[in-house]
């Protein structure tokens, strides 16, 4: 299983943050899935990277040329690099190889990053599972802000198609391995 992960560069204002992302990249490590992500080396994204090798997991970082990243430099959280030639390019490779679509809490690119695949899973343009893994309740005022816009009646809301949520990485993690279970 291929799970793509949107994560924040920094490490946000609550341990329980890093905490969660540390739980999620070993559980996906030991679970045999392979870790999609930005592949930066700071914030929860180094976390998750550096986690997840350290465990025996497989990462694949997407970057683009002109970061002039190499293998060599990101060895520590990147297992796999793909080089690209734009931005755009590098997140449709992201989603492209995604089965799953996980968001930890993070800044702007999360939320962009996050808010298409939404878009797209809400348009009917694809129905690849998303995640919110939730600590400390970062995402509730996402959802809230999206049940207000169905209430408002900017989107529709019958039914309202919004994101599985969790408190846990080890609540999201279950849940990854009843689909897998399911396929088999
Ligand atoms: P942010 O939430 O603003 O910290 O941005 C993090 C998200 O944007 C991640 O999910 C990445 O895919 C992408 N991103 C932002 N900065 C970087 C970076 N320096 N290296 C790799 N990916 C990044």
């Amino acid at each position: 299983m291929n799970v793509v992960v949107y994560a924040g560069a920094r490490m946000g204002d609550d341990s329980e943050y890093g905490l969660q992302a540390q739980r999620l990249a070993y559980l996906l490590a030991v679970s045999g899935c392979k870790l999609i992500y930005g592949g930066g080396g700071k914030g929860l994204m180094g976390t998750l990277g550096r986690t997840a090798i350290a465990h025996g997991g497989c990462t694949v970082g997407v970057t683009t040329h002109n970061l002039k990243i190499t293998e060599e430099l990101v060895k520590e959280y990147v297992s796999e690099l793909h080089v690209v030639s734009t931005l755009m390019e590098r997140k449709n490779k992201m989603f492209e190889m995604a089965d799953i679509v996980v968001a930890l809490p993070g800044g702007v690119g999360t939320l962009e990053e996050l808010l298409e695949v939404w878009s797209g899973w809400h348009l009917g343009l694809h129905n690849k599972p998303i995640f919110l893994l939730n600590p400390c309740g970062f995402w509730n005022p996402f959802i809230d802000w999206i049940t207000s816009l169905a209430e408002k009646g900017f989107v529709r809301s019958s039914p309202l198609l919004l994101p599985d949520v969790y408190s846990t990485a080890d609540e999201l993690v279950d849940s990854i391995l009843v689909r897998i279970t399911s396929k088999q």
